[in-house]
């Protein structure tokens, strides 16, 4: 099996002036192996062209805490991948909480309405509408709480049950008021769109490829958010792997797409080890204040947009396997792999058609969850 498109990341947190952000190891860490693997990636890429016809063009941009790769087929690509990196900087720019500048930090400081682009009203519009369908377990105003626990900062700690439960009042979606683009929050709530945000961005680019007359695309936007635009150009499927949560060099599986999105949620993304051992990480349960601790190591949602199945990757991880498996009854539009600490592998039934388990995980028990009890 070619490992041409197979998208698997190390990811290591780094804390840099009081900022949390994503650090790609390996590859970027030491320059002469990122050369020599930079490379490879690119003769790989343009070996495949040769079995089709268009050429390869790539970009990598660290955007939204995490390293973006975007790979484009075909001779408009090059203009559509700048216009990709501009508008992915503007979305950091006004969604990035903790610039002082953006859109999403001058809401979170003011109690009056504050006008914003096109963009975070559209993005917030339909994160406010998911937010409202998702029986609470994707919470917009949780930034409060995430920060108490020193997700941001990088300053870990375990918040006292007292302090918990007063930032929990400050933390409900329904009192977030958007009148088209002007958006009014009451003092001291604070939006986070980070569960939603980077799949937002690749429908957008996906969308600017088309604009372009781009029909093959491959979008990695830090690994949790695959957007692929149409099939590879030779017709074949994308194949994207799900990293094993618990090894970040290994593949939990393959799944194979045509145009859509994959989504993944995992603790392994941003964590601590606490003095009492335990491990506590970034996804929250917005009804206790505490990490999402239900037994799930991670949740892959297909889907065929990426900001449905990055709301739907981070609320049915918050949910635990049996309340995401009753939402996918309930609504259905999307497949789901759970990968679960005793149970092994839990997949819906359109998922089980098109995923291929790896690593350890090809021994591991595979639960098919049909719509049908
Ligand atoms: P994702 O990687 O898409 O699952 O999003 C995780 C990020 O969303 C976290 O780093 C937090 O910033 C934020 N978050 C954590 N818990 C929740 C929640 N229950 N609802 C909405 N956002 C959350
Ligand atoms: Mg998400």
């Amino acid at each position: 099996m070619s490992d041409r498109d197979l998208l698997l990341y190390d990811h290591q947190h780094r804390v840099r002036r009081g900022m949390s952000i994503t650090v790609r190891t390996g590859i970027r860490l030491r320059r002469p192996v990122c050369c020599v693997l930079a490379v490879l990636m690119l003769s790989l890429a343009l070996s495949g062209c040769a079995s089709g016809t268009k050429a390869v063009r790539e970009r990598e941009l660290f955007a939204m805490d995490t390293w973006m790769t975007f790979r484009a087929y075909g001779g408009h690509a090059e203009p559509a991948l700048s216009e990709i990196t501009e508008m992915i900087g503007m979305l950091d720019e006004a969604l990035d909480p903790d610039r002082a500048e953006s859109e999403i930090a001058a809401i979170n400081r003011s109690a009056e309405p504050v006008t914003v682009s096109a963009d975070t009203a559209a993005l917030l519009k339909n994160a406010l509408t998911l937010s409202d369908s998702m029986d609470g377990a994707l919470c917009l105003t949780l930034s409060p709480v995430i920060r108490a626990w020193g997700f941001v900062s990088g300053e870990y700690r375990i918040p006292a049950p007292e302090e918990l439960k007063s930032l929990l009042a400050r933390a409900d979606d329904t009192q977030v008021r958007l009148d088209g683009s002007t958006v009014t929050t009451p003092y001291g709530m604070e939006l986070d769109l980070g569960a939603v945000a980077k799949g937002y961005a690749a429908d957008r680019a996906a969308a600017l490829l088309r604009e372009h007359g781009v029909t093959s695309a491959l979008l990695d936007l830090g690994g949790s958010t695959i957007r692929t635009l149409g099939t590879k150009p030779d017709g074949s499927l994308w194949r994207i792997a799900i990293r094993d949560p618990e090894d970040a060099q290994r593949y939990a599986s393959l799944v194979e797409i045509g145009e859509g999105a994959v989504d993944t949620s995992g603790g392994y993304e941003r964590f601590f080890v606490g003095e009492d051992g335990a491990v506590y990480w970034h996804i929250i349960d917005p009804a206790t204040g505490y990490p999402a601790q239900n037994g799930l190591l991670s949740v892959t949602v297909l889907t065929d947009d990426g900001f449905t199945g990055d709301a739907l990757s981070t609320a049915l991880f918050v949910m635990g396997k049996e309340r995401a498996i009753s939402y996918w009854r309930e609504n259905g539009g999307f497949e789901f792999i759970m990968l679960h600490e005793s149970d092994g592998i839990l997949v819906s039934e359109g998922a089980a058609a098109v995923f291929v388990p790896q690593g350890r995980y090809r021994d591991a028990d595979v639960t098919v969850i049909r719509h049908e009890q």
